[in-house]
């Protein structure tokens, strides 16, 4: 059995695991409103199956952390039930998760984010984990290794480099990963003011946009075929990411 996600080992097996493996993965994501149709868990949960699944497709090289729930969800705040880190707090938790990493011998970490408002923390975190700790560290947000065209294909509305918010790509990804939890017959198209994700975005408030949290995108346009396959994607090229990841030379320490 392929295990790789270490909450569900013991410390045996992931003693024994540490004679391969090669990287850390921590996912990151969010508590955070996704429209009236999709819950709170879902940056999380994508990012987790996400996770699991390239560390399995990579099988050894890769065990999987628990993935590190909240993230930075101010400009979404006037929804409940989110709940949100300051980013100081969210580099601080990266950089225990890293610290303990390290005092185990795991020589790389890839911090995988799915949540756009953790863009910037995880980047700071990533470089302080090698600073302080020179463990080789990386991070991204998943949605960045996508090729644009192979996802346009798949998702109409994607958009180079972003997966949106609660969107067709969100929605799509769901039917695979929590089916149970779709709100079917809450599916609207997205109402709010269009506005680019990087531009500025951090100090809107989402509920200035949009009333019932989706700003813009389609979620009509969301297919379980499209999650299929979109996952099928994401799986292969975060495989590939951490296949090359974990050849990397270390630099001196
Ligand atoms: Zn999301």
């Amino acid at each position: 059995m392929r295990r790789v996600y270490i909450p569900e080992m013991t410390w045996e097996e992931v003693k024994e695991a540490l004679r391969e493996v090669e990287v850390a993965v921590v996912p990151v994501g969010s508590t955070e409103q996704h429209g009236l149709h999709l819950p709170l868990q879902s940056d999380t949960a994508f990012v987790l199956h996400i996770c699991r699944r390239a560390a399995e497709e990579v099988y050894p090289i890769a065990l999987v952390t628990p993935p590190i729930p909240i993230g930075i969800s101010r400009h979404h705040m006037k929804f409940p039930g989110t709940l949100t880190l300051r980013e100081e707090t969210l580099i601080d938790v990266l950089m225990d998760v890293g610290w303990s990493l390290k005092q185990h011998g795991f020589r790389r970490i890839a911090i995988i984010n799915g949540h756009g408002g953790n863009y910037h923390a995880v980047k700071i975190a990533a470089k302080k984990i090698w600073e302080e700790f020179k463990v080789l560290t990386a991070s991204l947000s998943y949605w960045e290794l996508l090729p644009v065209e192979e996802a346009s294909r798949i998702i109409e509305t994607f958009r180079a480099r972003h997966a949106g918010h609660a969107c067709e790509f969100e929605t799509s990804l769901s039917y695979v990963i929590q089916p149970e939890l779709v709100r079917r017959d809450k599916i609207r198209r997205g109402e709010g003011i269009e506005t680019s994700i990087y531009q500025g975005f951090l100090p809107l408030d989402i509920f200035e946009r949009s009333e019932t949290g989706l700003p813009r995108g389609d979620p009509t346009k969301a297919s379980p075929e499209k999650g299929r396959k979109l996952l099928e994607l994401i799986v292969r090229e975060l495989s590939k990411f951490l296949r090359t990841f974990g050849r990397m030379e270390t630099p001196e320490r």
